[in-house]
């Protein structure tokens, strides 16, 4: 492994250069996406961003993101820009497993391979890693490649700083979780780059259709189990709430976390059938690892307090052996 600094020589000189985010895109691996994607053009670079499925609606606002190339609508076009990239950054994920059959395409050529992000246990792939799971988001750790790494805190700009600022306040949830000095710094900065943080919040957050909030109301009404005696609380999703109320999986973004603010619900489950898989969203407060019982039970994976996984079982069978489980994190749940 190199250290990432010594990126600033391959960059010295104008390459052809792929940015890769995981599959399902969040404001972070967007944010991320868009914010390399600015600097590196204004280092003279060729840059495309290449996802592997569609973006979620409520990023819409955000400059050139209609230039992200999504494999699912254009897979002979991601093909070509990988084998033509020299140098490829793998944005907000640790493995390439997170980025469907793209990841195939990378693990196969030559190029330059350059991973930034914040989630536990980063497989092996990448040339130059800036891995940090203690950090907020990878757009935090972006702020930190271009003006530390890169030492070149002149050309960021404003709109290199909404970007940033945008995942940050969608992966802290404006700044409610995985915080430090550090990152309130980097936010301070941010706003003097021009970043309008109120302007900001309203566009991600208040951009919800009306059939969210049906959904949403649906969710909590109907859908919603509280297993007191684990501190733990589940919401599933069957296929025909999908069709009923014409939801996509963008849609049910940040519902799970409705269920942590019941008073001691220590970890949330969202539990949603999909087509051909059931997905599973986790949530937890504190100490109480969600990472874990993602990776050990589910195959996925995250950060201690927000991991996803899936199942290949029915919904039904799955939530059996989620509530399964809990028997064996009792002591912890309820400590
Ligand atoms: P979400 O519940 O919002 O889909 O994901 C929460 C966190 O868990 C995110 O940081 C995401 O990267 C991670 N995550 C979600 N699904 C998976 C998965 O299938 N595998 C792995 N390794 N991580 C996941
Ligand atoms: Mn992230």
């Amino acid at each position: 492994m190199k250290n990432i600094s010594a990126l600033r020589t391959i960059l010295a000189i104008p390459k052809t250069i792929v940015l890769t985010s995981h599959r399902n895109p969040d404001g972070d691996a967007v944010g991320s996406s868009l914010a390399m994607c600015h600097y590196l053009k204004k280092l003279g670079h060729t840059v495309h961003i290449i996802v592997p499925s569609e973006y979620p609606d409520f990023l819409d606002w955000m400059p050139n993101i209609d230039e992200i190339v999504v494999y699912d609508l254009d897979k002979e076009r991601v093909q070509d820009l990988v084998n033509a990239a020299e140098v490829i950054f793998a944005l907000d994920y640790n493995d390439l497993d997170r980025i469907d059959k793209v990841g195939d395409m990378v693990k196969k050529t030559d190029a330059v391979k350059v991973m930034i992000d914040h989630h536990l246990q980063p497989a092996d792939f990448a040339d130059f890693m800036l891995s940090e799971p203690s950090a907020s988001s990878t757009c935090e750790l972006v702020y930190e490649f271009i003006t530390q790494h890169m030492d070149d805190k002149a050309n960021i700009d404003r709109k290199i700083a909404e970007a940033i600022m945008t995942g940050i306040l969608t992966d802290t949830n404006s700044f409610k979780y995985s915080t430090s000095p550090k990152l309130f710094r980097t936010a301070a900065d941010l706003v003097e780059f021009g970043v309008d943080d109120y302007l900001l919040q309203d566009l991600i957050f208040n951009s919800l259709k009306q059939k969210n909030l049906r959904l949403l109301g649906h969710c909590l009404h109907n859908r919603m189990e509280i297993l007191e005696e684990y501190n733990t609380g589940i919401i599933t999703l069957t296929k025909d709430d999908y069709a009923d109320f014409d939801i996509s999986r963008g849609d049910t973004e940040g519902i799970v976390n409705y269920l942590l603010k019941i008073r001691n619900i220590k970890m949330a489950a969202f539990i949603m059938e999909q087509p051909t898989i059931v997905k599973i969203s986790l949530r937890s407060k504190g100490d109480f690892s969600v990472q874990k019982i993602a990776q050990k039970h589910f195959r996925g994976g995250g950060h201690r307090n927000a991991s996803g996984g899936a199942s290949f079982q029915s919904l039904r069978s799955t939530v059996r052996r989620f509530k399964e489980l809990l028997p064996a994190y009792k002591a912890e749940l309820t400590a």
